[in-house]
């Protein structure tokens, strides 16, 4: 029987104390100094271990409390309170909320799928991916027995152009030369970081990582060096495809390529193909207005991977009124399926994937795989406070991160990201993530609904 496919987590502290989301007050004053005070009492040992970063001027609490309330209603004198932490409101952006980052922080340390205790207490819709739902109504044995381990629910996707159809040549003798497959087991591809406070270690970390658990990292062309080289069969380059030379060395030993898409990029991935015939080419296309055209001419000519690029927040590059990258792939993933073509050509996203649920939403949307970027640097304590894009400090150091330990930390990302994924399919009845693509009959869209259900009534939304 094959090895199972397995991510092993190991527990790995960060550097810095994390922003927490709330604080505790303590009015000492009225303290009655009693023996058995609540805070010793803590389930969690939170007041045990409190330590404070001076650098950060953080306190431990505001990070490990579990927000039991215990020591709140438990002290006699009610001497303690809990308040929001204003530091936490003001973590990242509109898009890349303070809880998105925290939940991406736990997920790197621990390795660990975020647990509430208390509930979903969260809006029932929202925009981007939150306007949408995955169909859990298999969440019954057998399927359980997928989650547990007891049955193999494969996450492992090809990286290709696959064939739709037997083909023969004018001796009527099926034709076996199959073109060449990027297996790879989880349908997760590790993105460009759109910024950062980046170096050589951050990419040593991302690239180690991705050897560990067998994954693929693109890389910049003006970032290949030397000691890159050990990581190569875990590399995907991403050249400009005007001017590229096929024999520079970048290409030496890597198994797949990314093209910039530009009028040049099909005639040169035909010239990478003709000098490299076992090297899988994909063309890298923004989500702009051409993208729909620009894919399906692709897709037809026969190119064999398509990245369609989002920006960093998932919309699409156009100035008035940008779709989400959801919708924009519906979209795409529709007309190739009209045309015939969708089987015969992979599809990467990437741009907004910030949470574990939006990698299977982006497979239903028509996605085969998803490549991503944040919550990379967010496992290595980005606070996504977007200093170093005006190239000011780093309040967490990245760039000084050591290799093992930030490649341990995306490694608990990725161990968790993948122990959801298993979850999400155990859920929906499915054990093999290539169908997990384009099933959005599994999945509920708001739009939609609002559509069926009050559009007769008081029309479209504005
Ligand atoms: S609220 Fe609960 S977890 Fe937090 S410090 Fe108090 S007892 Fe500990
Ligand atoms: S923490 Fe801020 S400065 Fe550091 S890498 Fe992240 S966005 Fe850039």
């Amino acid at each position: 029987m094959p090895k199972r496919y397995h991510i092993t987590a190991k527990p790995a502290a960060p550097r810095f104390i994390p922003v927490g989301r709330s604080g505790i007050i303590d009015f000492e004053e009225d303290c009655l100094k009693c023996t058995t005070c609540v805070k010793k009492r803590c389930l969690y040992d939170v007041y045990k271990n409190r330590s404070y970063d001076a650098r950060t001027m953080a306190d431990s609490i505001d990070y490990q409390c579990k927000n039991c309330f215990s020591c709140i209603q438990n002290c006699p004198r009610g001497v303690l309170s809990k308040t929001i932490n204003p530091e936490y409101l003001k973590l990242g952006d509109a898009y890349w909320k303070p809880e998105i980052i925290s939940i991406n922080w736990f997920q790197a340390e621990t390795g660990r799928i975020p647990v509430s205790g208390a509930g979903y207490r969260g809006p029932f819709s929202g925009p981007g991916f939150d306007s949408m739902w995955t169909d859990m109504s298999e969440i019954v044995r057998p399927t359980r027995d997928g989650i547990h381990g007891r049955e193999y629910i494969s996450t492992a996707i090809d990286l290709g152009r696959k064939k739709s159809r037997l083909e023969f040549d004018a001796a009527g003798n099926p034709v076996l030369e199959v073109p060449p497959l990027v297996e790879v087991p989880l349908p997760i591809l590790f993105n460009l970081l759109p910024f950062g406070n980046l170096s050589r270690n951050v990419r040593l970390a991302m690239a180690e990582a991705a050897r560990q658990i067998d994954a693929m990292m693109y890389l910049a062309e003006q970032d290949d060096e030397p000691a890159l080289e050990a990581y190569k069969a875990h590399l995907i380059p991403v050249v400009a495809a005007n001017g590229m030379d096929p024999s520079a060395a970048i290409f030496q030993g890597v198994k797949m390529v990314e093209l910039i898409y530009s009028d040049q990029a099909w005639h040169g991935a035909l010239k990478l193909k003709a000098k490299y015939p076992g090297l899988v080419v994909s063309i890298r296309v923004p989500m702009d207005a051409e993208a729909k055209a620009v894919t399906l001419k692709l897709a037809a000519a026969g190119a064999e991977v398509i990245h369609l690029v989002a920006d960093f927040q998932g919309n699409e590059f156009v100035a008035d009124r940008p779709r989400f990258v959801k919708d924009v792939l519906r979209d795409i993933h529709g007309s190739l399926v009209t045309a015939s073509i969708r089987d015969e050509v992979t599809l990467v996203v990437s741009g907004g994937i910030a949470l574990p649920e939006h990698l299977p939403k982006a497979l239903i949307c028509g996605a085969d795989c998803a490549a991503i970027d944040l919550p990379l640097l967010i496992g290595l304590e980005c606070r996504v406070c977007k200093r170093c894009t005006h190239g000011k400090s780093c309040p967490v150091e990245i760039d000084q991160v050591e290799v093992s330990h930030g490649s341990q930390r995306i490694v608990n990302l990725m161990c968790s990201w993948w122990s959801q994924l298993i979850e999400v399919m155990g859920a929906m009845g499915i054990r093999d993530v290539r169908r997990v693509r384009g099933e959005a009959g599994r999945a509920m869209f708001f739009e939609d609904l609002e559509r069926e259900t009050f559009g007769a009534m008081f029309g479209t939304r504005k």
